[in-house]
């Protein structure tokens, strides 16, 4: 029988061991408050304060990894766990490593749009999700698996276009190709095996997502203190979009209050600018470790 991760208590989370994604995985994890020795010299990392180990593979094998229940989490890029095809379930979309996988062609070539890829070959790291695309349209274009530099393959003439991942698109520009059609958009998630987990991994696995809920929460929100006019706090109340009322105190200034509430990061500024308006002065805004709700 194979030894999957159920198999042992701890919980066993995939991460790709050096790359894109690496940096962002960690700190998010060092974020839920989880602390690991060297995990940079090691492949697999036990966490000292939680019942996690971290297996540190390449982002390619994450998906077929959690999948076959060696791992019981993965954080991976959309874009492996779909040209994997794995059967996994995807937990939570996560706000970094995000990119789009996109058709590319040689600029002022004969291909401009994606009917003319007729016949064409492309060359790309991901064969699966670019065959679906031309198949669904009844396209008939070849692919040519190439594991990197895929932006280089026009000028080789080993392909005609190109199909590969892009973020800002620099890189196309450098090797003078044009982005065509974007045909996947991608961003960091995490994923959970759908093989049958004990009921004690499940509840770490609760107890994984609740931290990680409330430290992306807070990283959302900040706390804010303010003093105001006592008469004002009707209209402030009405301006701040706060998650529970807002814990007002009487100052020893007559006829003063002190404010304090939670806001969401997005709303900052039209909510300073409006309290400002109210009266409300020593505006102070405090970054939040963590929040339980
Ligand atoms: P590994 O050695 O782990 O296989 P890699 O070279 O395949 O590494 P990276 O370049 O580190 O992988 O990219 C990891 C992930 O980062 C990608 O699969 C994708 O989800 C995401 N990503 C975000 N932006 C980009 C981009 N511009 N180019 C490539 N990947 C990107
Ligand atoms: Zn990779």
């Amino acid at each position: 029988m194979q030894r999957t991760a159920d198999s042992k208590t701890s919980l066993r989370i995939a991460i790709q061991k050096s790359g894109r994604l690496t940096d962002k995985t960690i700190d998010l994890l060092k974020g839920i408050g989880l602390r690991f020795d060297d995990y940079k010299r090691n492949l697999l990392v036990k966490c000292r304060n939680f019942d996690v180990e971290l297996l540190l593979i390449r982002d390619d094998d994450i998906p077929e990894y959690v999948q076959d229940g060696v791992c019981d989490l993965g954080f991976v890029g959309a874009n492996e766990t779909q040209e994997k095809g794995a059967d996994v379930t995807v937990l939570r979309g996560l706000d970094y490593g995000v990119c789009r996988l996109s058709l590319a062609v040689p600029k002022d070539g004969n291909i401009q749009s994606v009917e003319d890829f007729e016949g064409k070959s492309i060359a790309t790291s991901y064969p699966n999700i670019t065959q679906n695309f031309f198949k669904e349209r009844n396209i008939n274009a070849d692919t040519v698996t190439i594991s990197g530099a895929v932006e280089i393959a026009p000028r080789l003439e080993v392909a005609d276009a190109i199909c590969d991942l892009v973020s800002t698109g620099n890189t196309l520009k450098a090797n003078g190709l044009q982005e065509l059609k974007s045909i996947l958009e991608s961003e960091t998630q995490l994923i959970r095996t759908n093989k049958k987990l004990s009921p004690g991994k499940k509840q770490l696995i609760d107890k994984f997502l609740q931290r990680m809920d409330g430290h992306q929460q807070a990283e959302r929100s900040r706390y804010i203190m303010m003093n105001a006019p006592e008469e004002a706090v009707p209209r402030i109340k009405e301006i701040i979009p706060s998650l529970k009322s807002p814990t007002v105190m009487p100052l020893a200034d007559n006829g003063m209050v002190a404010i304090h509430t939670v806001i969401p990061i997005d709303e900052f500024w039209i909510v300073m600018e409006k309290l400002k308006t109210e009266g409300a002065t020593g505006i102070v805004i405090l970054p939040i470790e963590s929040m339980i709700l």
